[in-house]
């Protein structure tokens, strides 16, 4: 993050304004909904600021600047047309350590003024840090489409009924879970259509209502997808904004945890592969544990749960228990990883089947590896075969595919960390595909597929990750 996001109460605190020009008259109009005590410096005011001064809603100055006029100011802005002055005013601004915003001058700034969407009290703010500021106003205008109006009243609701809510439930998770239920149902819905009357006495039965013994808990067995947060299912954020907690392991892509509740507790079970790994019994068993405290556990894995996931023996143990779930599906690396490749799965010229394998090493004597597979069955004629968990295995699994029957010659890729910007697409055929990837590095998670479908993609690769 360029900048720290905070909202500051300035109210009743003296706030300086220099220039007197219609910029400066929307910066005014801004300081004063936060009720500021504003002061504008100027040698000459525009009509619509006169008539705030006439009206008694601001103080006037008229004067040119000087540095000695921003003592005792708790925040200043500069809207002038001349650039000397406006860099005199950062100067002098900085030197009192008084936050400066200059009108269109980011590097003459120690805080810019966001994009606001006001429901107060709730307020959302959107910057860009000066980066697109369109960007950022369009992002704003979705925002209020989406946010009804009365959202602020719902706000002041809740206000009233704190109180009575603290009281019923004692414990901070039972009252998030209560508010929760109440923001997005029926009792939102009045407010939503103005009905407030109702939308109160709503809210005071429910409160009777609830049992004030603490909720039980409950496991989300959540797909995170190969990586693109934009791939992950409505049912997946919302569970994931709801969590108290979110067991996860190194395969959910760090974007995708961005949209974790912030204010759940984050548990990593799968570190990289020679650190430690929690054992799969002890991930079950911690999920049953920290269910049975009545918690709501986000168990989120990468790609799908239920495809070399072990999230079918997750579930089994909290069944066992009498924990209750959800399972919510990914998108697989198979699926998202081929896709963003350009390499379709099935095609009616060349593969009518697919085939989703490991390729994990079984290590016999500490040394040597081998990959126990089907092979005649994975070395089949037009069929796509995608192997999970292949990388350390490549060279052994192209050469047990060429010892079973397939061509040499057969089309294969490997794919880096797929739907990524760090996507890296590697293809060759069964021959030279492992000298390949070793040439270039390919970190995990890496997916391969082989086939000829994999030719498909020097026509239809589309997914260009960035540069950098
Ligand atoms: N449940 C997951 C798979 C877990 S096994 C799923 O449905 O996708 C881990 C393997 O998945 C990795 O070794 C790799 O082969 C594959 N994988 C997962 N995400 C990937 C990605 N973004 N790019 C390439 N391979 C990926």
């Amino acid at each position: 993050m360029e900048s720290l996001p905070i909202f500051m109460r300035i109210k009743g605190a003296r706030c300086v304004v220099i220039g007197g020009g219609e910029v400066a008259t929307r910066k005014v109009s801004m300081l004063l909904k936060a009720e500021a005590a504003v002061e504008v410096i100027a040698p000459e005011l525009c009509d619509a600021l006169n008539a705030q001064v006439l009206a008694n809603e601001i103080q006037f100055r008229q004067a040119l600047f000087e540095p000695t006029q921003l003592t005792g100011a708790v925040l200043v802005i500069a809207a002038t047309d001349h650039e000397d002055v406006n860099t005199a005013v950062s100067n002098a601004a900085k030197a009192q350590n008084i936050p400066v915003n200059v009108v269109d001058s980011p590097a003459l700034c120690t805080f810019t003024m966001p994009s606001i969407v006001d429901r107060s009290p709730v307020v959302i703010a959107i910057s860009s840090n000066g980066a697109a500021p369109v960007l950022a106003r369009l992002i704003r205008g979705k925002l209020e489409t989406m946010i009804p109006a009365s959202y602020g009243r719902l706000a002041y609701l809740s206000r009233d009924f704190r109180d009575a809510v603290k009281a019923k439930f004692a414990d901070t998770q039972s009252r998030r879970i209560f508010w929760e239920k109440t923001f997005q149902g029926p009792i939102a819905e009045l407010m939503f259509s103005g009905q407030e009357r109702a939308a109160n006495i709503a809210l005071a039965d429910a409160i009777k209502a609830e049992d004030s013994k603490a909720q039980h808990g409950e496991v989300y067995l959540v797909g995170g997808g190969p990586g693109d947060p934009d791939l992950l299912t409505f049912r997946a954020l919302r569970l994931m904004q709801q969590c108290d907690v979110c067991v996860y392991d190194k395969l959910v892509s760090k974007e995708v945890m961005e949209l974790v509740r912030r204010d759940a507790e984050l548990i990593n079970v799968g570190k990289a592969r020679d650190q430690h790994t929690l054992p799969q019994e002890e991930i079950n068993l911690l999920l049953v544990a920290l269910a049975k405290e009545g918690k709501r556990v986000l168990r989120l894995k990468g790609g799908d749960p239920f495809i070399f996931g072990r999230g079918g023996e997750e579930i089994e143990t909290l069944m066992e228990n009498g924990v209750p779930f959800q399972v919510v599906p990914g998108i697989t690396a198979a699926n998202g990883v081929s896709s963003y490749a350009g390499i379709p799965l099935t095609h009616r010229d060349y593969a009518q089947s697919c085939v989703f394998t490991t390729g994990h090493l079984k290590s016999k004597d500490g040394q040597s590896h081998t990959v126990e597979l089907d092979w005649p069955a994975l070395a089949r004629p037009n069929q796509t075969v995608v192997i999970y968990m292949g990388l350390i295995g490549l060279e052994q699994i192209c050469i047990q595919l060429i010892k079973h029957g397939l061509d040499a010659t057969t089309p294969a890729a490997i794919v880096q960390q797929g739907t990524t910007p760090k996507q890296k697409v590697v293809v060759g055929d069964l021959s030279d595909l492992a000298a390949k990837a070793a040439l270039a590095e390919l970190k995990p998670p890496c997916l391969i597929i082989v086939g000829h479908v994999v030719k498909l993609r020097e026509k239809l690769a589309w997914f260009e990750p960035r540069l950098d």
